[in-house]
């Protein structure tokens, strides 16, 4: 039985501005979580929030998040996002907004400053961890692992971040694998930890004759022929994050369909907190695009869990044996299994173009 795991970078909102300020950041958004986890948990999904230094600085943050990881409903692992986040010694720009960018040793004292902090608030250390804007690379396993953790979430397979110095995930395992200090794509046997990767694919199940397709015509000229808009429409090229933010609630079941059709272990979701709050992320411009963001992530969490009889487990329960765990009831919601369909908030979408 394949396992669900929900992500959640969470962390201040507008960051959508390619502005990376240090200080004066709003986390606002975190009211917006109470309902999110309450939606979780009709699914018996308990999410992993990945909290950044916005978080761990915010006392309404750790009110909120204490509790559910107190009373093991949620898992709080960590998310620097290296803007703010203390030792400040690098230039503050895009360039060295991506962790993998700064020194072995900045890398390291940058996730050692959260790790430690959020022990602090928490009262447990962190095993999962996800950089921010995906940035991180062998070093940034090596300097998790001599902090002990468990599992790395950062890579986003079929993606190419290297635009503004980010990293290239084209080649990246879809699955998870054991991966070294010497480059985050490669699966070693031993390995530091578990790579963990979020769940990027096709909607069709041979995600690699499909991402040769869209590779294909998004060489010119045929990119001038909108040969991939065709493709996508058609279904042969469609590549789908499994992300309520950005896809439809049907694009997010056939990516589910084709994973699953793959022999997939895990499939893991992810979205920003920024998004559960109307107004504080472009996914929710408004009430109604959080509506729809919160009727997508339902709808899929239902078709997961009782159609396709997923089982849900956070990041940190995919290290080997999995620790105890309190069974959460799973009590009736307004969905049922053909309530899934849901247009996706275009309006968001364009503007993240
Ligand atoms: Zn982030």
């Amino acid at each position: 039985m394949a396992n669900l795991v929900v992500t959640v970078d969470t962390e201040e909102e507008g960051l959508w501005g390619g502005r990376y300020p240090r200080t004066g950041l709003s986390v606002d958004n975190i009211e917006g979580i109470p309902r999110f986890q309450e939606i979780c948990e009709r699914y018996g999904v308990r999410p992993t929030y990945l909290v950044d230094a916005a978080i761990v600085e915010s006392d309404r943050a750790v009110e909120i998040l204490e509790p559910l990881a107190r009373e093991g409903r949620c898992e709080i692992g960590t998310h620097v996002h290296p803007w703010c986040n203390p030792p400040f010694e690098e230039p503050n720009n895009t360039y060295h907004s991506y962790l993998h960018n700064l020194s072995p040793e900045l890398q390291y004292a940058k996730i050692e400053w959260l790790t430690e902090r959020i022990a602090e608030r928490f009262g447990e250390r962190p095993r999962s961890f996800r950089a921010g804007r995906y940035g991180a690379s062998g070093a940034t396993v090596e300097a998790l692992a001599k902090h002990g953790y468990l599992v790395d979430s950062s890579v986003t397979p079929f993606q190419d971040h290297s635009r503004d110095g980010g990293p290239d995930f084209r080649s990246a395992s879809w699955t998870p694998y054991r991966v070294g200090r010497d480059d985050i794509l490669r699966p070693v046997s031993e390995g530091l930890l578990w790579e963990v990767p979020v769940s990027v694919g096709y909607t069709v199940a041979d995600f690699q004759a499909a991402d040769r397709r869209r590779n294909w015509a998004m060489k010119s000229p045929w990119r001038r022929l909108r040969a991939v808009g065709i493709l996508d429409r058609l279904g042969l090229a469609r590549r789908v994050k499994f992300c309520p933010e950005q896809a439809s609630a049907s694009d997010l079941r056939r990516l589910v369909d084709a994973y699953l059709a793959n022999g997939a272990p895990v499939m893991v979701m992810m979205l920003h907190s920024s998004s559960l709050t109307a107004g504080t992320s472009p996914y929710t411009p408004d009430e109604a695009g959080l509506e729809r963001l919160l009727t997508t992530l339902e709808s899929t969490l239902s078709y997961c869990t009782r159609e396709r009889k997923m089982s849900p487990a956070r990041l940190v329960d995919l290290d080997g044996t999995p620790p105890e765990i309190p069974t959460l009831p799973v009590v009736q919601s307004q969905f049922d299994s053909q309530h899934s369909t849901q247009p996706s908030s275009k309006q968001a979408q364009n503007r993240m173009k």
